[in-house]
């Protein structure tokens, strides 16, 4: 295939391959090598643009290749039967359909590897995606109010997060969600801007987008395809 600046994974470069995926789209050519060399990214590009990939392929290329990362030992093992999930990458979008086709795309690329890819929604049944995420969650795709409730339950924890992707931000701020998206991002629980790679998409660059680039991410690399 054609994604060859940087080098991706191998296996990550089969699943690529078998997904007919032939050349990078614009917004891919110019986001994978800024997210592989670890830079925080504010990328203007539609639907459509394929940036999905442009924010899945380097940050599962770094993942297979850096291998699991253990969660922090839990002090109420033992007692606890509730297990918690620690995700090392995490990707909030607006709507169930957003987040369910990104997780689709996720599946699919993280296809023979250590990384087990999981979807939470509001409006669906919690207790089924509770049981889904207990399962494993290395790479969740959330919406935020829904997220909002799991780290609330004590069922999900950010403190491993790595990778921080903010897609379709703009969407997100129009259907109300800055007070929960500045929970997750801002909450004790995620670690500081110093200490993830942030990324954000949207469509139009706003001043409640500046914003909110100002307030997540560190002296990022500005995109517009
Ligand atoms: P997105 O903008 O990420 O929602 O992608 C739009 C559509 O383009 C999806 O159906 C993708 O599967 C497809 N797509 C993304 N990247 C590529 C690529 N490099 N080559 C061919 N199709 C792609």
């Amino acid at each position: 295939t054609a994604f060859t600046n940087p080098p991706l994974d191998p296996v990550l470069l089969e699943n690529i391959a078998l997904a007919h995926y032939s050349t990078p789209t614009p917004v891919q050519k110019y986001s994978i090598p800024i997210v592989a060399a670890n830079r925080d990214l504010m990328a203007c590009a539609q639907t459509g643009s394929g940036k999905t990939g442009g924010f899945l392929f380097p940050i599962l290329s770094a993942s297979f290749t850096s291998g699991p990362r253990a969660p922090p030992v839990d002090p109420n093992m033992g007692y606890s039967r509730t297990r918690k999930a620690y995700p090392t990458a995490l990707i909030l979008a607006p709507t169930r359909e957003l987040v369910s086709q990104i997780h689709d795309e996720a599946r699919k690329f993280a296809y023979r590897s250590w990384v087990r890819p999981a979807v939470v929604y509001g409006g669906a049944d919690i207790n089924q995606q509770l049981r889904l995420i207990e399962r494993g969650c290395d790479l969740l795709s959330a919406t935020p109010g829904r997220l909002v409730d799991l780290i609330e339950r004590g069922r999900i924890s950010l403190s491993n997060i790595s990778y921080l992707v903010l897609d379709e931000a703009d969407r997100m701020l129009d259907m109300g969600f800055e007070p929960q998206i500045r929970r997750i991002v801002q909450g004790e629980d995620m670690p500081g801007v110093q200490d993830r790679q942030t990324l954000m998409f949207s469509a139009t660059f706003p001043r409640d987008i500046q914003v909110l680039a100002r307030d997540f991410l560190k002296d990022y690399v500005f995109l517009s395809v």
